[in-house]
């Protein structure tokens, strides 16, 4: 029996950017998916997921589609055979502390968790940034979201006490230390608008649109170029372009601007970009009153799911007390609050 695991993640800045050929700023989280595999004796995989309480068996030689979480690991079996590896008889159980469903990436954590303990168990090594690649590719075209590099990529590259500024053009990457005096919280607002995948491809399409028209990629674009757009693609150009500076910015800014590009974000997903929610917005603006709180912005894909905030270490058990009372009284939901500590990328435990 072998155990491996693959990290959650949380997005500092730079969002809706990787699908642009664009820069993200992530950080892999101590909330994790582990995934105990062990052979089988049968020519099958089985996979089982304990959060969900479901199981699904596929033959070595088929995986067929079911619209649901088994996707995620069929598509990255899919992936891997096609690169050659061979896949292992086994029976893979599923466990994940990440929350599914709320913008801190449980599907690449699931994804890349599958794809260390298939290669483990087949004996295969890949290359780290062709195995997050592939898991992207199973999200992409099995399971029909067309997310971008980032979460993947971290999953796999993370590293402990940094965020990874990653440049999802040349998939470049670099680690970036985090504040010290400062703490990562995040707040799940435990709503997920229908609308989040839907809109979300629909994102994806408007900037190959825009992308289209101008004869560039968006990360060759100046605001000034994007104004030649019609709406709404010259307000998710002009998002896009701003975001990518903001990440630049954040790298080197002193705290309390980071914080302010943190919100300078959240303002542009919210207004340009149109991928917030009442319950996220309420979250960023309730930070932002809070002792203590440097920043705080949507993370994620949008339309629900977590607001991440860069807190003072001090100040965050009152934070978390404040916020968690004032988003009850609001929205008349409890909110689950995560204070994070960054991780490593994904690998085998006990190696
Ligand atoms: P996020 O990645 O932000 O958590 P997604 O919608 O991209 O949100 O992925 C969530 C989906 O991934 C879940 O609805 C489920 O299908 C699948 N998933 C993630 N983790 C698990 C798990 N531990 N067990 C089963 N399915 C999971
Ligand atoms: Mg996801």
């Amino acid at each position: 029996m072998r155990v491996f695991r693959a990290p959650g993640r949380v997005n500092l800045i730079g969002e809706h950017t990787d699908y642009n050929q664009g820069l993200v700023l992530p950080a892999a989280l101590d909330l994790d998916c582990r995934v105990t595999a062990k052979p089988s004796r049968w020519p099958v995989l089985t996979a089982r997921s304990v959060n969900l309480g479901l199981e699904r068996t596929w033959p070595l030689t088929s995986f067929e589609r079911h619209g649901e979480w088994s996707d995620y690991v069929a598509g990255v079996a899919v992936e891997l055979a096609k690169l050659g590896v061979r896949l292992p008889a086994a029976e893979l159980e599923i466990r994940s502390t990440v929350p599914l469903g709320a913008g801190l990436s449980s599907s690449a954590a699931l994804e890349v968790a599958v794809a260390f303990a298939l290669c483990g168990l087949a004996g295969a090594t890949l290359p780290p940034v062709e195995l997050a690649l592939a898991c992207q590719r199973a999200e992409n075209d099995f399971v029909g979201m067309k997310c971008g590099i980032m979460d993947q990529f971290v999953a796999v590259l993370g590293r402990k006490d940094h965020a990874l500024r990653i440049d999802c053009r040349s998939l470049d990457k670099r680690p970036v230390p985090l504040p010290e005096e400062c703490s990562l919280v995040m707040v799940n607002t435990m709503v997920r608008h229908e609308l989040a995948k839907s809109e979300y491809n629909r994102r994806r399409q408007e900037c190959e649109q825009a992308a289209a028209q101008l004869d560039r990629s968006l990360r060759d674009t100046t605001l000034a170029e994007a104004e030649a757009l019609p709406q709404p693609l010259r307000r998710r150009a002009r998002h896009v372009i701003g975001e990518n500076a903001r990440v630049e910015q954040f790298i080197s800014a002193e705290l309390d601007e980071k914080g302010e590009l943190m919100y300078a974000s959240h303002a542009s997903l919210r207004g340009d970009y149109e991928v917030s929610c009442p319950e996220l917005d309420f979250l960023v603006e309730t930070a932002r009153g809070i002792e203590g709180v440097v920043g705080a912005r949507m993370t994620g894909g949008g339309f629900g799911g977590c607001a991440v905030n860069l807190v003072r270490s001090a100040a965050v058990p009152e934070f978390s007390r404040r916020i968690a009372i004032a988003y009850r009284q609001q929205f008349a939901l409890e909110p689950q609050i995560y204070a994070c500590h960054t991780a490593d990328g994904a690998g085998e435990l006990g190696n």
